[in-house]
């Protein structure tokens, strides 16, 4: 009988799962996740949650899901290692198990930077419920709070951590916020109106290391000598995909584990999905890595079509969100490489919508509180007809209509 194994049970684990049982895909499905709980929603982790910590956790499927659709959900379970040749994996508690299909939905892991005092006691990272359950523990009272890495995961938590009354400084080592991520205009935008909800900035600081006493956190101190008092230091600093196990199996790994347009790995029985995978983006007509919902998920639909002989080249437009206080960040597209922008809406307003070209062509909207504007964005990027920069400057009337 063939079996799929599945290791990692986030985002693109588990909806690899699930199409391949929309796709009749009749063999047994293991999915093998190395944490305790159901598998849940990983972004409002850093939003909701810490707002309401004793709400129940978002589900990506109920309990009945798996038992429903044959997906041996195996909790609390690690893949320490996978032989390729014999089309096994080995299991922490020493078990094995055989495949005829593998899929690594490893995800990736907070990346520590190298600094004196990272392991003290109160410096956290998150990306776990468990983590989140820890962050949670050290917030009874007022705390002054400082967030390494002005990237989405440190500006969302900064701003659900000052709406609850603590004292939140963010210090960020290049000169802007969201270098990687956003044009310069919407960087900007963030920062004056996160300053105004009360977060202290110090961006283009370069840190010494974490003050600790007694093991403990005490403040984090810049190369220029100046000293923040903090309770808690949380690590913003960016991800590492998750690909030891795949180079250990002799896998070609280059920044995430390389796969082709049909999610296959240099080893076409085991195929990779997710923020562990780096793969050619055809919209920006290059390799790299994603990390976000919409990627996971959507390389899980291809993946469990490659699986059961239906496959499709990978080819979805990227597209990814970020609430921060009162602003929701949507971007549709990737803006790499563009040569010129148009700004629609008035950022005053705190409303806008940062459209990037390349070569004359839509190839990203980024939004802040224009949802619409994001949506109609998805539906024209990278179609056969692609707004221009006279399409864009004709007015939204003129989008709508090439949707047609
Ligand atoms: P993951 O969801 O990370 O799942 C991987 C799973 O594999 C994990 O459970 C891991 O423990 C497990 N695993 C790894 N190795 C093994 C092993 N050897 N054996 C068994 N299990 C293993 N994206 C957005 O688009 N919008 C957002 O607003 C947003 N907010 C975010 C907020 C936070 C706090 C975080 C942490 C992420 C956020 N993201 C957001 C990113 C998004 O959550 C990720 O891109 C997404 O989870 C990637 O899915 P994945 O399946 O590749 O990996």
């Amino acid at each position: 009988q063939e079996h799929c194994i599945i290791i990692g049970a986030g985002h693109g684990g588990v909806q690899a799962a699930a199409s391949l049982r929309q796709e009749a895909y009749q063999g047994r499905i293991t999915l093998v996740s190395d944490e305790p709980d159901l598998p849940y929603h990983k972004p409002p982790l850093s939003k909701g949650f810490l707002k309401a910590p004793e709400a129940p956790v978002l589900e990506l499927r109920n309990e009945a899901f798996y038992r429903d659709n044959r997906i041996d959900l195996m909790r609390g379970a690690r893949v320490t290692a996978i032989e390729p040749a014999s089309r096994t994996v080995s299991l922490a508690d020493g078990g094995k198990l055989a495949y005829t299909n593998l899929i690594l939905a490893t995800g990736s892991r907070p990346r520590l930077p190298e600094l004196d005092g990272v392991t003290l006691d109160g410096v956290l990272s998150l990306r776990s419920l468990a983590d989140a359950r820890r962050l949670n523990e050290g917030l009874s009272g007022p705390k002054r709070i400082a967030i390494i890495g002005g990237g989405f995961i440190g500006l969302e938590l900064a701003h659900t951590l000052a709406g609850l009354g603590h004292a939140v400084t963010l210090i960020e080592a290049v000169p802007r916020l969201l270098a990687r991520s956003v044009a310069p205009a919407m960087a900007n935008h963030i920062q004056t109106r996160s300053a105004e909800a009360g977060i202290d900035f110090h961006v283009g600081a370069r840190i010494s290391h974490i003050v600790g006493v007694n093991g403990k956190v005490d403040a984090i101190k810049l190369a220029d000598g100046a000293n923040f008092p903090a309770d808690l230091v949380i690590l913003g600093t960016g991800a590492l995909p998750n690909v030891e196990l795949a180079a250990e199996a002799g896998l070609v790994v280059n920044n995430g584990i390389e796969v082709d347009a049909f999610l296959r790995c240099s080893d076409p029985a085991i195929l990779a999905i997710g923020d562990c995978t780096n793969f050619h983006q055809v919209h920006a007509g290059q390799r790299l890595r994603l990390e976000c919902v919409q990627n996971a998920t959507d390389q899980g639909r291809n993946a469990a079509k490659t699986i059961v002989g239906k496959p499709e080249a990978y080819r979805e437009l990227p597209w990814f969100w970020s609430d921060q206080g009162d602003m929701k960040l949507q971007t549709a597209g990737l803006s790499l490489g563009a040569d010129h922008t148009i700004t629609t809406g008035a950022l005053q307003d705190n409303a806008f919508a940062i459209h990037h070209f390349r070569a004359g062509k839509l190839i990203a909207v980024d939004t802040i509180n224009r949802p619409a504007e994001h949506m109609l964005a998805r539906r024209l990027i990278g179609t056969r007809a692609t707004p221009t920069l006279a399409d864009v400057q004709a007015g939204p009337q003129r989008l709508k209509e090439m949707l047609k």
